[in-house]
């Protein structure tokens, strides 16, 4: 489970909602001053297109104030924007001047809906300017040279390098920075706000194909005594051998993550506590057979563990950390080195 693709989308909302607004303020500037100037001129269509993109504009602005679809509202609202453009390029009457908005294609194109969708959606408008513009020029001699030609291509290129390069470096630096903000450093496994985020996606999946989810919350027994006898070194590469043992022993849709110090947390989707009690057994197993040697020191190490499965323990991650923690705390009561199971669906029945 390494896709950040959500949190990112969350992240890139606000950016987004500011650039939009600052289009459609522009827009509602622009209709006014270019619909006023194509009326007294008696380009009457163009004037309508404008005014028409104006009111648009506002209606737009009102509706993106508490929208959760910002996305959608940026494509309802670029492609008729990028229309009526080249709806002005087109007409007869409109000046060349009217082509340099072109260049404005790329730059919006790519604040707003990202490197791919603002790659295709530029490439896709700009190739019909260019249509439009070599259709309107074709018996203008002195614009269909290779100089003026090659010159508009390469500003043109330009812009949409630029804008593109722009945007993937962004989101590759934001993907790093979403992925350190989520990951624990000593260990690598995800931390608690990762661990939130993805039960949040897995809950939401799970309602909708009715399948089960279980967590278990496992911390090392006696962890206090590694680190007062072969010191703190010593125990974090404890700490990081633990985290190997899990990714050995967990399915790629599953998520460990480090809740703190030496107790960790691991979401099992699509298991139910039956199979979680498995899953923590065999890490129970692996840790406890297998002894550690860390600069000659045979460490041995075991864990204890609790599971809980969503519904019957709780419907928050909350609460079913507490109640799988309740369980742990019972299994060290119990002597350590042992997983508490979450209670069947018939014990619970039989509690009630
Ligand atoms: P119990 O079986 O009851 O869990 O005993 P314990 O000694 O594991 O539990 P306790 O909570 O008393 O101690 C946990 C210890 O884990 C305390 C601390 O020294 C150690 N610890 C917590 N975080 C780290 C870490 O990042 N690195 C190292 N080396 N040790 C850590
Ligand atoms: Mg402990
Ligand atoms: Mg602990």
């Amino acid at each position: 489970m390494d896709s950040y693709k959500e949190p990112l989308k969350e992240l890139a909302r606000p950016y987004r909602k500011a650039v939009l607004k600052a289009l459609l303020v522009l827009t509602i500037i622009g209709a006014i001053l270019f619909s006023s100037m194509n009326l007294l001129k008696g380009s009457f269509p163009l004037a309508i297109v404008e005014i028409a993109m104006g009111v648009y504009a506002i209606i737009v602005y009102r509706a993106i104030r508490h929208t959760r679809h910002l996305e959608r509202w940026i494509i309802a609202y670029l492609f008729p924007f990028f229309t009526a453009m080249m709806f002005a390029m087109a007409t007869p009457r409109a000046t060349s001047a009217v082509h340099a908005w072109v260049l404005l294609i790329p730059i919006i194109s790519h604040l707003l809906m990202g490197r791919r969708l603002g790659l295709a959606v530029s490439l896709f408008y700009m190739g019909i300017a260019a249509v439009i513009f070599l259709f309107r020029h074709q018996d203008q001699p002195e614009m269909m040279q290779a100089l003026p030609i090659t010159n508009i291509a390469v500003i043109s290129l330009c812009i949409l390098v630029f804008s593109h390069v722009y945007e993937v470096t962004r989101e590759t630096s934001e993907r790093q920075l979403m992925k350190i903000a989520q990951t624990d450093p000593l260990t690598g496994l995800a931390n608690r706000a990762r661990l939130t985020d993805i039960f949040e996606r897995e809950k939401h999946r799970a309602r909708r194909y009715n399948s089960p989810i279980s967590v278990l919350v496992l911390d090392l027994d006696h962890f206090k005594d590694v680190n007062d006898d072969h010191g703190h070194e010593t125990g974090d590469r404890a700490l990081q051998y633990i985290a190997r043992t899990f990714r050995e022993c967990l399915r790629a849709t599953d998520l460990a993550a480090r809740l703190g110090g030496e107790e960790f947390g691991i979401l099992l989707s699509n298991t139910n506590s039956e199979q979680a009690l498995e899953v923590a057994e065999k890490i129970r197993i692996a840790v406890a057979s297998t002894p550690l040697t860390i600069n000659g020191n045979v460490i041995r190490l075991t864990l204890s563990g609790g599971v809980a499965e969503l519904g019957t323990d709780g419907d928050t991650l909350r609460e079913l950390v507490r109640a799988a923690d309740a369980r742990l705390y019972a299994a060290k009561d119990a002597g350590r080195n042992q997983i508490v199971p979450a209670l069947s669906p018939s014990m619970v029945t039989a509690r009630t």
